[in-house]
C-alpha cells in the first residue's frame, strides 16, 4: 500500500504577520515557517499505519522551494519520500486540491492523510476537495483511525462528542489534534533526510476560481479600563459586563 500525506508550509503562528505593500498578500520579511501543525498528527498516522501494514509513504508539498524545509521535517519524521509541486504562483484551494488529486493518482497512492486545516488562510478544504476529484470516500477532523483490511473505522470529533464512521479505502482522512502525539525526528532521521532526494514536479499556471483582493489585519484592541480598586467598584462591573459586554 502506497500512503500519501499532503503537508504545508505555514507561517509559525508566533510570528508576527504583516501585509506586503501590493495590500493582498503576506510579507514575508522574518517570517519563519513550519510544518502546518495539524500536518504533523497527519504525518504521525501514516507512519504509523506504515508500522502496523507495510507499504512506502510520500509527503507531498505544494508551493515553493521554501517548501522543502517542510518536505524534509517529514523525511526526518521517517516518510519514505517527498515531492515538491513547485510554483511561485497563488494557489486558491481548488488548484491546490487539482494539483494534489493529480500527483496522488500518479503515485497510485490509496490511503491519503491531510491536516484538518492549514493555519495560514484556514480553509479546512483541500483534504475534501481532493477526495472529491479523485472519487475517494473521506472522513474529516478524525482523533481515532483503525484500518481492517480495506474497511477503515474512525472517531470524527464532533460538537460535545465523537462520531464514529465507517468507511471503505480509497479513502482521504484529515487530521485533528488528539489522534496521536506527532513523533520528534531522532539525529539519524534528520541526517538520513539531509540525504534524500526530493522530487521536484514544476507546475504549470493554475486556473483559479477566487482571487484575494485584499488583506486587512485585525482592529487594534482597546485599551483595558480601571473602574475602582475595591470592593464599592462591584455594582459598575457588573453593570457593564451585563450592559456593554454582555456576557452576564
Ligand atoms: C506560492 C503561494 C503563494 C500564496 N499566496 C497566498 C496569498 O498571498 N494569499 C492567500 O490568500 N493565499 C495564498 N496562497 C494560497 C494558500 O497558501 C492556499 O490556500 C493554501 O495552500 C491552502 O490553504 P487552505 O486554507 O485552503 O488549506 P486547508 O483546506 O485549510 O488545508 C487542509 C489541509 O490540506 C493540505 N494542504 C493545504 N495546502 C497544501 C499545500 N500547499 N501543499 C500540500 N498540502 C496542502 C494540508 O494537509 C492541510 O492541513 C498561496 C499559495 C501558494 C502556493
Amino acid at each position: 500500500m502506497k500512503i500519501a500525506v499532503c503537508v504545508n508550509h505555514v507561517p509559525d503562528t508566533a510570528a508576527k504577520i504583516n501585509i506586503s505593500s501590493d495590500g493582498k498578500s503576506i510579507d514575508n520579511t522574518g517570517v519563519t515557517y513550519v510544518v502546518n501543525p495539524y500536518d504533523e498528527f497527519a504525518i504521525e498516522e501514516a507512519l504509523k499505519t506504515k508500522e502496523k501494514f507495510g507499504g512506502d509513504t510520500i509527503a507531498i508539498s505544494l508551493g515553493n522551494e521554501s517548501n522543502k524545509e517542510t518536505l524534509r521535517k517529514a523525511l526526518a519524521m521517517g516518510i519514505d519520500n517527498a515531492v515538491l509541486l513547485k510554483t511561485e504562483e497563488y494557489y486558491d484551494s481548488l488548484s491546490v486540491a487539482k494539483a494534489l488529486a493529480a500527483e496522488i493518482k500518479a503515485q497510485n497512492s490509496g490511503l491519503v492523510f491531510f491536516g484538518k486545516q492549514s493555519v495560514d488562510f484556514d480553509n479546512s478544504i483541500v483534504g475534501q476537495l481532493t477526495a472529491e476529484l479523485l472519487n475517494y470516500n473521506c472522513v474529516s477532523v478524525v482523533v481515532e483511525f483503525e484500518l481492517k483490511e480495506n474497511k477503515i473505522i474512525a472517531d470524527r470529533e464532533i460538537e460535545g462528542g465523537k462520531e464514529v464512521v465507517e468507511t471503505l479505502l480509497p479513502a482521504v482522512i484529515t487530521t485533528q489534534k488528539g489522534l496521536n502525539d506527532p513523533r520528534y525526528a531522532s539525529l539519524k532521521g534528520i541526517m538520513a533526510a539531509k540525504k534524500k532526494v526530493i522530487e521536484e514536479k514544476t507546475l504549470a499556471k493554475p486556473n483559479n476560481f477566487t482571487e484575494v483582493i485584499g488583506m486587512k489585519k485585525p482592529a487594534p484592541k482597546q485599551p483595558g479600563k480601571i473602574i475602582g480598586t475595591d470592593s464599592s467598584a462591584v455594582p459598575e462591573l457588573v453593570r457593564l459586563l451585563r450592559e456593554e459586554a454582555k456576557v452576564i
